[in-house]
């Protein structure tokens, strides 16, 4: 297994958000259908049909069961994550048909990092229609004794959840979704600071104005608002609390 990043990694509250294992999603096998009927999985491929393409860690997890016959692996994460229907538990979830599947029980690896490849390798008369990866999630602490046959014959878990209701999509191409809700996180805002004030001017305008900021009172209202400072008015204790920023460096760009 090729450790490469996709570089893709994410917290929030602590814990880390589960991200979508794939850069491209083109859904070959929906979930509830054929050969996954009963279940939430979902056989996806990558942006080119044949191609076995990476796809990588979408939380810190560990290998804790696999069968290389199937190119199958059983994962954990280590902690609770964050999945993108807001749920707090961990991931349990089955990747298969990687054909370059080396990867050791117990071993761990970080979120971003590469998991195994797209493949069509199926063994124990399970089918591989084409190169893709088969995944099915499963919000919960499971072991492969919670891997059960559903009333269709079709193995998966107790419970599982669909890719849409467990990843955040971010950096992630949707190339064939099929309409599916899919989530993601908020983007960060990017803060950024108006120069420091160094001059002497007690006066938030003369002080902008000497700056080549815009000074009118529509945009001081701007800057007020991205400032946490509520109903600007114009008022001398308004504009100091502004010009203190400023001269801090601490006026956040509006
Ligand atoms: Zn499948």
């Amino acid at each position: 297994m090729i450790t490469k990043k996709k570089q893709q990694t994410s917290k929030s509250n602590g814990r880390e958000n589960f991200l979508c294992p794939f850069t491209d999603v083109y859904i070959t096998q929906d979930y509830g259908v054929g050969s996954h009927k009963g279940t939430k999985a979902y056989d996806i491929r990558g942006a080119k049909k044949g191609v076995k393409y990476p796809y990588y860690a979408p939380c810190t997890c560990k290998l804790i069961w696999s069968d290389r016959a199937n190119g199958q692996g059983l994962w954990q994460s280590m902690a609770k994550v964050n999945f993108a229907n807001g749920r707090v538990d961990y991931a349990t979830f089955m990747t298969a048909h990687d054909e370059t599947f080396d990867a050791r029980i117990g071993q761990i690896v970080p979120q971003g990092h590469q998991l195994g490849n797209m493949g069509s390798k199926a063994g124990g008369g399970a089918r591989s229609t084409g190169v893709h990866c088969h995944i099915e999630i499963a919000q919960a602490k499971y072991t492969i004794s919670n891997w059960h046959k559903n009333k269709y014959g079709i193995w998966c878990f107790p419970k599982e959840y669909s890719l849409e209701d467990s990843c955040y999509m971010n950096d992630t191409k949707i190339i064939k979704g099929l309409n599916k809700k899919w989530k993601y996180l908020p983007k960060k805002k990017k803060i950024s600071y108006y120069k420091k004030y160094t001059g002497k001017s007690g006066s938030i305008a003369d002080a902008l104005k000497s700056m080549n900021i815009d000074n009118s009172f529509t945009h001081r209202k701007k800057i007020a608002a991205a400032n946490g400072i509520k109903n600007y008015v114009g008022s001398p204790k308004q504009n100091i609390q502004m010009l203190d920023k400023l001269k801090k460096g601490k006026l956040i760009v509006a």
